[in-house]
C-alpha cells in the first residue's frame, strides 16, 4: 500500500511539476516588466492574438506547433518549452528523493522553493534582480518547511538562517567598505537567509561551497577555454549570482545532509 503512494505521489508531482512550469513562464516574462500576472489572458507578445486553451498545453503544444505562434508564425522562444520540462523533471525529484527519509509534505516544500529558485535564477539572469514578491514567496516556503521537516529541528533551520544569511551579509558589508560599492545584490543575502532557513546549517555550508565552486569553475572556464572577455552569466563586470546559489541550494536539499555528515565523517 506504501508502494501505491509513493508511485501516485511521483506522478502528481510530475503532473504539478509541468502545469506549474507553464505557470513559471508566465511569471519569468511579466513580473519583471511590471505586468499582471493573471491579465491579459496568455497571448503571443510578437502579433498578441490570445491564445486558445490547446496552444497552453505544456510541452505538447510547443511539439505539435514546432515552436512557432499558431497564428502569426512567429518564432516561439525554447524557454518556455525547456522550463517547463525542467520544472516537471525537478518537480519529480523531489519525492523520488525526500519521500520515505523526510516524507511527502516536505518533498512538496522543496518543490515549491524549487519552483521559486528556478523564476529568481532566470529573472536575475535577464534582468539582474530578484523581485522582492519572489523573495517573499521563498521565504513563507521556508517558514513552511520548519512544519513539513520530521529531520531538521527548527534550531538547526535557525542556525542556517543566521549562517547563510550572516556569511553573505559579511561579504555584502565588506565590499561596501573596501570598495565602496556593491559587491554583490542584497538580493542574494536575503536569498541564502532564507535557504539557510530552509535547509538547516549543515545543508546551509553545503550549497554555500557548492555555489562557489560551480560560480569559480565557470568563470575560469569561460576565461580559459571559451577565451570570452565579456559572455553570458560571468562575463561581464556585473553578473548574476543566484543561478549558482540556486544551483548550490538544490543540490543541497537532496543531498546536503548526507553530504556533510560524510565529508565529517572523514576526520573522526
Ligand atoms: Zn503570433
Amino acid at each position: 500500500m506504501e508502494q501505491y503512494y509513493y508511485i501516485t505521489a511521483c506522478v502528481l508531482f510530475a503532473v504539478f511539476g509541468l502545469c506549474i512550469g507553464s505557470f513559471l513562464n508566465v511569471v519569468i516574462y511579466r513580473l519583471p516588466r511590471g505586468m499582471n500576472l493573471a491579465k491579459p489572458a496568455s497571448h503571443c507578445t510578437t502579433c498578441g492574438h490570445k491564445l486558445a486553451w490547446y496552444d497552453n498545453i505544456p510541452l505538447l503544444s510547443y511539439v505539435i506547433l514546432r515552436g512557432k505562434c499558431r497564428y502569426c508564425g512567429a518564432r516561439v522562444s525554447p524557454r518556455y518549452f525547456a522550463v517547463e520540462l525542467l520544472n516537471c523533471v525537478l518537480w519529480l525529484c523531489c519525492p523520488l528523493t525526500m519521500y520515505f527519509s523526510r516524507g511527502v509534505w516536505f518533498a512538496l516544500v522543496c518543490a515549491l522553493a524549487i519552483s521559486l529558485l528556478l523564476t529568481m535564477s532566470l529573472i536575475d539572469m535577464e534582468n539582474l534582480f530578484i523581485p522582492d514578491s519572489l523573495q517573499i514567496c521563498f521565504f513563507l516556503v521556508a517558514v513552511g518547511g520548519i512544519f513539513a521537516d520530521g529531520a531538521t529541528g527548527w534550531q538547526d533551520k535557525l542556525y542556517g538562517l543566521l549562517l547563510g544569511g550572516g556569511f553573505f551579509l559579511f561579504f555584502y558589508c565588506a565590499s561596501f567598505m573596501l570598495f565602496k560599492r556593491e559587491g554583490m545584490g542584497f538580493g542574494d543575502v536575503k536569498l541564502m537567509a532564507s535557504a539557510g532557513l530552509l535547509l538547516g546549517w549543515k545543508a546551509t555550508v553545503v550549497s554555500v561551497v557548492f555555489a562557489i565552486v560551480v560560480a569559480l569553475a565557470d568563470i575560469v572556464l569561460r576565461k580559459i577555454v571559451f577565451r570570452s572577455g565579456n559572455a553570458g552569466l560571468a562575463g561581464s563586470e556585473e553578473f548574476a549570482f543566484a543561478p549558482y546559489l540556486a544551483l548550490g541550494i538544490f543540490a543541497a536539499l537532496l543531498f546536503g545532509n548526507a553530504l556533510f555528515d560524510g565529508y565529517v565523517a572523514l576526520f573522526v
